[in-house]
């Protein structure tokens, strides 16, 4: 399932996040921007055989491989200079955003080679490829990986559109995205019961996974699977593995407007990542015994 959310959708989201929560007012409505920036770029020139008769294949999907490896998915990368370009022409224009422009001329400058590789190190999370490409383009890495997930946005929607197309995810199972292998940051309960879904932050497929059980390690002991909720944050909790140490921010779309926009949902929960961590370094995780 992989539906490009409207410009409709996004401002409604940006302005029902603005008056939840003003603290991320500006930096929503910034990003909002952005987001109608990816949605009115042209449509993206993928290969014309995207090789998914045997990347679907039902025993694939059963054995929880993803159908691209994220260093290799197909996409356009010219469309991804083209948004940079206007990524960096927007930075430019806001007084805070000179040293982001600065940042985004230089990855522009690269070689295509290493261009290519700063796009691999972003999508496979290689966090110290990452990092080092950073510190060259003078960037903080969080804000590097916003505008290559912006610029990249367009390529990946259609991909896991075209790779989703008709294809029922009941029989993947794995906790990582069926399309492109990235772990979730985010999940949201539907419907009757609350059946949950996990997003991918690069791809945004979403796809079916059993509330009881971490999608990262597999644990499924109810009394390792801990619930945080926060008063006047209705909606939002937070689920934290006290066997792996990792967390799902998630989003009950029974009393929150959906759809879950991954990358304006994870910016704007950021306070809930202070509280996971928090958690976390209060309660440590237990050493495993094998
Ligand atoms: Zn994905
Ligand atoms: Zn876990």
């Amino acid at each position: 399932m992989s539906t490009q959310p409207s410009l409709e959708q996004i401002k409604s989201k940006v302005a029902a996040t603005r008056k939840r929560n003003p603290a991320y007012g500006e930096v929503v409505a910034w990003l909002g921007g952005l987001l109608a920036l990816t949605l009115e770029a042209a449509p993206p020139r993928l290969p014309e055989d995207l090789g998914l008769a045997d990347r679907r294949s039902a025993e694939r999907l059963a054995a929880g491989r993803p159908m691209f490896e994220p260093g290799g998915l197909p996409l356009d990368l010219d469309l991804a200079r083209e948004l940079l370009t206007q990524l960096r022409e927007n930075a430019a224009q806001r007084p805070q955003g000179r040293e982001q422009a600065q940042g985004l001329e230089r990855l522009l400058a690269a070689s295509p080679e290493r261009f290519q590789e700063v796009v691999t190190a972003f999508l496979a999370g290689d966090r110290e490829a990452q990092a080092k490409a950073a510190e060259e383009l003078g960037l903080a890495p969080p804000v590097q990986n916003l505008f290559l997930r912006l610029a990249l946005r367009p390529s990946l929607l259609a991909l896991a559109q075209a790779a989703c197309e008709g294809l029922d995810l009941a029989p993947w199972t794995a906790g990582h995205c069926p399309v492109c292998g990235t772990s979730p940051r985010l999940a949201s309960l539907a419907g009757e019961g609350g059946k949950r879904s996990l997003h991918c932050p690069n791809c945004e497929t979403a796809w079916p996974h059993r509330r009881l059980c971490c999608p990262f390690c597999d644990n499924q002991e109810p009394e390792d699977l801990v619930v945080l909720t926060a008063e006047g944050q209705e909606g939002y909790r937070l689920d934290i593995c006290r066997r792996c140490g990792q967390y799902l921010k998630t989003l009950d779309l029974r009393s929150l407007a959906g759809p879950v926009i991954p990358v304006l949902d994870d910016l704007t929960t950021w306070h809930m990542d202070l509280v996971a961590e928090r958690y976390l370094e209060e309660n440590p995780v237990a050493p495993q015994a094998s």
